[in-house]
């Protein structure tokens, strides 16, 4: 399997293109990018990890790099002790959500962000001349190791709620950590909300008890697992825990699109104001800014977590996210946090005083369809540009590919940035309606 690059990292699959040798190079490309700067390093719990991250903190200090060495820790919790740090960088040593024979190597910003793309491309191009700038021996450090992360990162997650509102409810929660990242981080903060927690999955030991991407099919032990322990809630991370799934307590997946909808049902009421979504996104934000009124609204951005922020901070946005799960609070940092996810559902179950189902009722329901096909790069220019121009008289959004809302329902069509494909994701009221939108734009790329 070959090695995929793109502005969000990284990934390979084990014994074959994912090796120490590339890390410690990666590692030495981006040392030289920092010009020798401090650096935080994070990794998931798959057992490749401890090699790579040996490798690549190699690579750093052979620049002269200060590195600290989180060892296990989720996605956002690197994030967040990249900015406590004060880093020039940081680097997380995950594949998120794919299976176990992965591994990826991930680039942070000083802010925890991926670099944006011209800075991305400069790293890699560094890594591909080998143009490193290894520093003398008097430039040379060791590392230092930093245990703070769990706790500073779920205090953190704790300051954007009311815990004691939480803790009076003596919420029963299942949570599945998929023997990932977020497993110390998520029983924490559940804990500290004074929840009783069913802790499934929970040992950071990388064996993923099933297919890790949190979606319905891979998700049916914790729908058992909150019927059998009559759980008001189950909560899914993937194995970086940047991201979040919610099971009702009929022991019902809803669905990652609502994820969203909920964290942002209490944020409308509870800091009213524009929200971020990408266009890829449900509706069901939309039609709760509109049931807020006043200042909230929906601002669509591209497709991609450092998209979704650079939207949130031009509209000064206070919260964002996307649709798969992956919710953004800024207060605890501008990156997709789990944590964040279940502190928010929680808060609003608690206010509210409503279980979870009753609160997914008040939501509008939409049914979403997702496609894809192969598509050359020239080609998919060529395919979207007909559907821009067939669809000129409707309200058109083109800033990533191209959406079209409709009164029933909206259609984005996108291509891939990392692979020669076509998406085609459409939403609507009914499965008709839906299926229709889908086949419309087929229907247009088939003619180009
Ligand atoms: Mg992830």
């Amino acid at each position: 399997m070959a090695l995929m690059m793109s502005v969000s990292g990284v990934r390979g699959v084990i014994g074959e293109s994912m090796t120490p040798v590339l890390a410690a190079e990666l590692g030495c490309a981006f040392g030289t990018y920092l010009g020798g700067g401090k650096v935080v390093v994070g990794r998931d719990t798959r057992p490749s990890g401890p090699m790579l991250q040996r490798a690549l903190v190699s690579g750093l200090l052979a620049t002269g790099c200060e590195v600290v060495e989180l060892n296990i820790a989720s996605t956002p919790a690197v994030a967040f002790m990249v900015r406590r740090h004060g880093a020039a960088g940081g680097v997380v040593i995950t594949a998120s959500h794919n299976p176990v024979i992965w591994n990826g190597i991930k680039f942070l910003t000083d802010e925890g962000l991926a670099p944006p793309p011209d800075r991305a491309q400069s790293i890699f191009e560094t890594y591909r001349t080998k143009a490193f700038k290894l520093a003398g021996v008097d430039a040379l450090r060791a590392p230092a190791v930093d245990k703070s992360a769990d706790e500073a990162h779920v205090e953190a997650a704790l300051g954007i709620i009311y815990p004691d509102q939480i803790a009076e409810k003596r919420y029963r929660v299942v949570l599945d950590s998929i023997n990932g990242a977020g497993s110390t981080e998520g029983k924490l903060l559940l804990s500290r909300l004074g929840c009783e927690v069913i802790h499934v999955n929970a040992e950071p030991n990388g064996r993923f008890a099933h297919t890790p991407e949190p979606t319905a099919e891979n998700l049916t032990s914790l729908c058992e697992a909150v019927r059998k322990h009559k759980a008001h809630i189950g909560f899914a991370q993937d194995p970086d825990a940047d991201r979040l799934a919610i099971v009702d307590e009929h022991g019902n997946y809803i669905g990652e699109e609502y994820t969203l909808a909920l964290c942002a049902m209490y944020m409308f009421k509870a800091h009213p104001g524009p929200i971020a979504a990408n266009l890829s996104t449900s509706r069901m934000v939309d039609d709760l800014a509109a049931a807020a009124g006043g200042p909230c609204r929906v601002v669509r951005s591209a497709v991609g977590e450092a998209n979704v922020v650079a939207a949130m901070r031009a509209n000064g946005c206070r919260f964002g996210g996307e649709g798969n799960g992956g919710v953004i609070d800024p207060r605890v940092g501008p990156v997709r946090d789990s944590l964040v996810g279940m502190a928010l559902t929680l808060q609003l179950m608690a206010i509210r005083n409503a279980g979870i189902s009753q609160l997914v009722e008040k939501i509008p329901r939409y049914v979403m369809s997702k496609q894809k096909f192969e598509c050359s790069s020239d080609r998919i220019a060529r395919v979207l540009a007909a559907v821009r121009s067939a669809y000129a008289q409707e309200k058109i959004n083109d800033i990533d590919g191209v959406r079209i809302d409709f009164a029933e329902g909206w259609v984005h069509v996108r291509g891939s940035n990392t692979e020669p494909i076509i998406r085609i994701i459409a939403e609507a009221k009914t499965q008709a309606d839906c299926d229709r939108l889908v086949a419309d734009v087929r229907r247009i790329a088939d003619g180009v």
